[in-house]
């Protein structure tokens, strides 16, 4: 009986393994830089016919802010908060390097994950270190609102945070935490579960085969334990915004339909993780996490035509954010902002998904700018991304993180590929 069930569990994971076997996706390169992981590689519903418009899937209305999520200014318990009306800053990471010598082993993903991923160790720093600058989480899904305007026509508006004094508003954002079957080969954890003591735990394999379950070799749960023992990094319970894509699940479960001839077992399998993630998403979001898009087959909307866009939005709202829920936030694929330029004109595609509920276009640049469109009710915003592309980069480059670490200390190379460095000082 014991045997039948492991040949069972073999067959399951093959199956849910070779399910979504498609190119590896996708870390997102900032808009000037093109990524060796990604580039075309993404598995896209290019020759799909476009959604019937009628039974085409609606988000429900944006939320409007819970004001007892972020509470007014004056003093409670001993600590008082106070308007911030300043930057809010916001970085975002890809899924950590549990086992850098599984990632940088030299094979062909190994630069990839050099430069657009951290290591386990890399990132305890980075959170040590914008803990000690006095910042403290907020979620994105609080810091702007949709209201009325003058015209009667909905529009996003900034809201006042009222923060604890003396720390400065951080949003974190996490991309692909889809655990990719690329991932499970280089060094990442494998999946989401829930622990004996009812937390989030991450379950992989060690480089030796050996099972393990863990709170330190994941990003997730690594925040989860740095906010247990500080407290007071997240005042409001927030934690960050998890930016899934839907062609190979989500958070570990292969919950993604077929892209044809969608076999009976492949249902059955899928319906089965579908249920068995339900509890990981209850679980993260009672515990401050919240969701975001970033496509269903992380596609380039800078490249891709309407129709594909329709498609694959349908896909994720039927398959992603059907588990999830609702979400004002989309994360631009590789970065790629759609029509050309967002921040000059708002083209078809971004009118299609603002349309479908999205109010919060995410990017990635430089610094965290933001800007509120006049034309219609979306916020479009830039995050930076702590990676080795940032950790390696120039004294310039490390002056744009200098308010959150010191790139130079953080960087672990005697882990990382030998590569170069492009600091002077
Ligand atoms: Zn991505």
């Amino acid at each position: 009986m014991q045997r039948i069930i492991s040949i069972l569990l073999l067959l399951a994971m093959l199956l849910a393994l070779t399910a979504c076997a498609s190119p590896a996706a996708a870390p997102d390169a900032p808009p000037e830089e093109s990524s060796p992981v990604d580039s075309e590689t993404e598995e896209t519903p290019e020759e799909a016919p476009p959604p019937e418009e009628e039974s085409a899937v609606q988000q429900e209305p944006y939320e409007i802010l819970d004001p007892t999520v972020m509470p007014e200014g004056g003093v409670r318990d001993g600590v008082t908060y106070a308007a911030w009306d300043g930057i809010v800053e916001h970085l975002f990471f890809h899924p950590v390097v549990a086992y850098p010598e599984l990632a940088f082993d030299g094979d062909a993903q190994a630069n990839g994950i050099d430069d657009y991923m951290v290591t386990v160790g890399e990132y305890n720093k980075i959170l040590q270190s914008v803990y000690e600058n006095n910042y403290v989480l907020v979620d994105i899904t609080d810091v702007w609102s949709e209201t009325t305007g003058e015209d009667g026509q909905p529009k996003m508006v900034r809201n006042t945070l009222y923060i604890p004094e003396g720390k400065k508003p951080l949003i974190f954002s996490y991309d692909d935490t889809n655990y990719y079957p690329y991932m499970l080969e280089n060094g990442f954890t494998y999946k989401l579960v829930i622990g004996d003591d009812g937390k989030v735990w991450s379950w992989g394999l060690d480089p030796q085969g050996n099972e393990v379950t863990s709170r330190d070799l994941d990003a997730i749960t690594i925040l989860d334990k740095f906010v247990e023992e500080h407290p007071d990094f997240s005042p409001f319970g927030a934690k960050g915004s998890l930016s899934l894509t839907g062609y190979c699940g989500i958070l570990g479960y292969r919950t993604q339909t077929e892209k044809e001839n969608q076999s009976a077992a492949h249902e059955e399998n899928r319906q089965k993780e579908r249920e068995a993630v339900k509890p990981i998403i209850e679980e993260l979001k009672r515990t401050g996490w919240t969701f975001g898009s970033h496509t269903w087959g992380h596609i380039n909307l800078a490249k891709k035509s309407l129709d594909v866009v329709k498609e694959d939005t349908e896909k994720w709202l039927s398959e992603v954010g059907e588990l999830v829920g609702a979400t004002p936030i989309l994360y631009y694929p590789h970065g790629a902002r759609p029509d050309g330029d967002d921040v000059k004109q708002t083209g078809p595609i971004f009118q299609y998904l603002q349309s479908k509920g999205f109010r919060v276009f995410a990017s990635v640049g430089i610094n965290s700018y933001s800007k509120i469109k006049g034309d219609i009710s979306a916020v479009i915003c830039d995050r930076l991304h702590p990676d080795g592309t940032t950790l390696r980069g120039s004294d310039k480059v490390q002056s744009w993180y200098e308010q959150f670490y010191n790139g130079r200390e953080i960087i672990d190379l005697t882990v990382r590929p030998q590569r170069e460095v492009h600091w002077q000082s």
